[in-house]
């Protein structure tokens, strides 16, 4: 495997979280060349330097299409507002790179379509920043329910809250824009249909309720701006393996700050898992006497991969930022043309039309196939 150059675009929240991950992957994994950080993007020149110097990358520009026909970029982390993925994503696959952006794929049907058609005319790789599925509690789910343990799944029940949004004075930002989607369904909703997609499967239907708790946010220059999203959706699923599903996101959420509670019920038994608790999950299995059966709760360790790469201590845990790191190690493999745990831009289009016909849904206040 030969070392990367890597191209950065954005540096807030996600983008410091992909520069983490190109900085650790090398030394947490090990059996990797350590990727060479080429260059980064920021909106201004000066926030672009600065952050090239925090997070190690040789060159800044404030120019994206620059970052992206750069020689030495081979693969383009695209950690911008929803917006832009598709128009960067298309642009950095025409140039033969590698692709790896930030969920939700892209903010319509039409430019996650065109964003597939770009992948497979480029024939490089591109990933979607789908991290919870990489989390070893979850593989390890993911394993149990593949084997049967819980037997076959009949219900699958996933609530996705925060309370980033919760304070009616929270001010507008670019995730009240109708440009970013739909709101809580493409900020959150994404997140939970990749989790049903690598441990159940597709869903088939969906019948969807959205709602506003606030109509308008503060703008950070005074006065206020009608919010053009949804921060609140409920949604009813019909699964292909004939499993049914409930799917509840709350981005106003007070008290909730990074809840992914996760229930998968199956006829043997149950998986519970809680992202505020990502180190563990809770296991039912309806066997042996009925005085001793409960939930077994099961701490991640170095027998899950792969955490026994950051630690050698069962327990100790893992936190947010070493998802993003295992899936940066997922993504080489991709490139390197191995078999790898990641969600592609043709998973990503199944996924945005599950988002797509939820949306339907709820404008037609009827249940709608994906
Ligand atoms: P953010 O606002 O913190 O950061 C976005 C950055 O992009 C900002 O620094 C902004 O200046 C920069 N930017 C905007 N336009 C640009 C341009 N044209 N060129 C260069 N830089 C530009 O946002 P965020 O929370 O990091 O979200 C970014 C993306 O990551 C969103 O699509 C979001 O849905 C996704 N996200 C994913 C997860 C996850 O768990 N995978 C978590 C949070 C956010």
């Amino acid at each position: 495997m030969r070392a990367l150059g890597v191209g950065l675009i954005g540096t807030g929240y996600m983008g410091k979280c992909h520069a983490l991950a190109w900085n650790a992957v090398a030394p947490v994994f090990g059996d990797v060349p350590r990727p060479k950080l080429a260059m980064l993007c920021e909106v201004d020149e000066a926030l672009a330097a600065q952050r090239a110097g925090e997070f190690g990358f040789t060159e800044s520009t404030a120019d994206w299409q620059a970052l992206i026909a750069h020689p030495d970029v081979d693969v383009v982390s695209i950690t911008t507002p929803n917006a832009f993925h598709a128009e960067m994503a298309i642009a950095a696959l025409k140039a033969g790179k590698h692709v790896w952006c930030e969920k939700p794929m892209a903010t319509s049907l039409g430019d996650a379509e065109a964003m597939l058609a770009a992948t497979k005319a480029a024939g490089t790789v591109a990933a979607l920043g789908y991290n919870y599925i990489q989390n070893p509690a979850i593989r390890l789910a993911q394993r149990l329910i593949a084997e049967g343990a819980i037997g076959p799944v009949n219900h699958v029940r996933v609530e996705m809250d925060e309370d980033f949004m919760a304070d009616a004075g929270a001010l507008f930002s670019w995730k009240s824009e109708a440009a970013s989607g739909h709101g809580a369904l493409d900020d959150f909703g994404v997140h939970a249909f990749s989790l049903i997609k690598v441990l159940i499967g597709e869903v088939e239907a969906v019948m969807a309720d959205m709602a506003k708790p606030y109509a308008e946010r503060p703008l950070a220059a005074g006065g206020s701006r009608a919010v053009e999203t949804h921060d609140i959706a409920t949604l009813l699923l019909r699964l292909s393996s004939g499993a049914s599903g409930l799917v509840a996101l709350n981005r106003s959420a007070w008290g909730r700050k990074g809840r992914i509670a996760l229930q998968v019920f199956g006829a043997k038994g149950t998986i519970a898992y809680d992202q505020e608790r990502m180190n563990e999950i809770e296991l039912y299995i309806a066997d042996g006497s009925a005085d001793t059966q409960g939930f077994r709760r099961i701490l991640t360790a170095p027998a899950h991969e792969p955490y026994g790469r950051f630690i050698p201590a069962p327990g100790h845990g893992l936190g947010f930022n070493e998802l993003k790191i295992i899936e940066c190690r997922e993504l080489l493999r991709a490139i390197a043309g191995e078999p790898a745990h990641l969600l592609d831009f043709e998973a990503g289009l199944r996924i945005e039309r599950t988002v797509e016909a939820a949306a339907r849904s709820f404008r037609d206040g009827r249940w709608t196939s994906v």
